[in-house]
């Protein structure tokens, strides 16, 4: 089997496609910085695969240190996570995620060229559909970019489209994530955000365990059936397994291809709140506030051709990605940090 790289694969998505990979029987290699994760959660990929892998400590932005990378575990393709992606954070720190995400990418892009990789899958987001102007969402809707987090997603998708454009030999699955939550059964791995969360279900999680004291709405009156904004919430793993089936897509044939990963469900905040809250047997309390800017009524996956195209789709409903988070949550109160104590 093919040596893969895959940056950024201690980070939540990461840790959990790194699982899936190994299942499928796939040897990889993992590089990271660690700048938003714990070397920890690697070991436990380790325990729940019963193998070893290597993992290389470093950063995107070193170009010698990937090319280096590259050749040492003669790497034939590169699953790329690493990246910053907190929109606020994005909008108070701009130069910093373009240099992360945009340069990041264009390091790595030119390491795997000089060292004759041409196998990338890329994690975009479905946050380069901008305001839907359609629902469901298909690829083919218009592109365009809300805060500078949203604009590196599409920049980069750009220069894969523009790269492939020049150099045919380019074999490139750019996979756009609607909303990832979950964890895997194992209670093992699963998100650690640092700070306070910023997306719903970790923040839900928190309040559930006691650790937040409630969960704040950001506006009841959108245009949805209860008012509260509607998104597609995708199991993570899920979502690991569609980066496999993109992976092995790969060596079929050369191009540049776009795929939506999402259930094609949407679901609104109180519908989170309420399946969060019966998972963990706990009522979560809320409170209605101001709109959070930015943010958009709804959006959803049409995903029609993620089934066509890698043979994938989402197997594990609501229910599941409340009750896997909540075993992560229970098990792992602090997160990986728990474990350093
Ligand atoms: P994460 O922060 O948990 O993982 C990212 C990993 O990349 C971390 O381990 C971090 O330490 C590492 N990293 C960051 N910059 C690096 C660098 N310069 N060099 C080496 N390592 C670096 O995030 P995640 O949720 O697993 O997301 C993975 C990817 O998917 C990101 O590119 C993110 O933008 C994208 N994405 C995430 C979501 C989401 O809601 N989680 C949605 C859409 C897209
Ligand atoms: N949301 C909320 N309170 C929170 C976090 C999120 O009401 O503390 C809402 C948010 O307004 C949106 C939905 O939950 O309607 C999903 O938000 P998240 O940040 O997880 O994903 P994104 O908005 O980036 O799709």
């Amino acid at each position: 089997m093919a040596n893969i790289l895959v940056t950024g694969g201690a980070g939540f998505i990461g840790s959990h496609t790194c699982v899936e990979l190994i299942k499928a029987g796939h040897k990889i290699v993992v590089l990271d910085n660690f700048v938003n994760s714990d070397v920890e959660s690697l070991t436990r990929v380790k325990t729940i695969c019963v193998t070893d892998f290597p993992v290389e400590k470093g950063d995107v932005l070193d170009t010698g240190f990937v090319r280096s990378l590259l050749k040492k575990h003669k790497i034939e393709s590169v699953i790329h996570f690493a990246g910053l992606k907190a929109v606020g954070e994005s909008v108070e720190q701009p130069l910093a995620y373009y240099n992360n995400n945009v340069v990041g990418t264009y390091s790595l892009l030119s390491a795997m060229n000089d060292a004759g990789v041409h196998k990338i899958v890329f994690s975009s987001s479905a946050t380069v559909y901008g305001d839907p102007q359609v629902l469901p969402l298909t690829e083919s809707h218009p592109l365009s970019a809300t805060n500078p987090y949203g604009r590196s997603k599409l920049i980069v998708e750009d220069m894969l489209r523009d790269l492939y454009k020049s150099d045919n030999q380019w074999q490139i699955s750019i996979l756009r994530y609607f909303n990832p939550c979950g964890a895997h059964q194992s209670g093992l791995i699963g998100e650690d955000p640092k700070g306070i969360p910023n997306n719903l279900v970790p923040f839900v999680a928190q309040v559930a365990s006691g650790r937040r004291e409630k969960l704040n709405i950001w506006g009841n009156d959108y245009d949805t059936p209860d008012g509260t904004g509607v998104r597609d919430y995708i199991h993570v793993v899920d979502l690991a397994e569609g980066h496999v089936k993109a992976l092995e897509s790969l060596s079929v044939g050369s191009g540049c291809v776009a795929v939506n990963l999402g259930t094609g469900k949407g679901y609104s905040v109180k519908e989170v709140a309420t399946a969060f809250g019966n998972a963990a047997g706990t009522a979560i309390p809320y409170i209605i506030a101001n709109r959070r800017p930015g943010d958009i009524a709804s959006c959803y996956a049409d995903c029609s051709f993620a089934k066509e195209y890698l043979n994938w789709s989402a197997k594990r409903n609501l229910v599941d990605m409340m009750t896997d988070h909540w075993r992560w949550q229970q098990n792992n109160p602090d997160g990986y940090s728990d474990c350093t104590n």
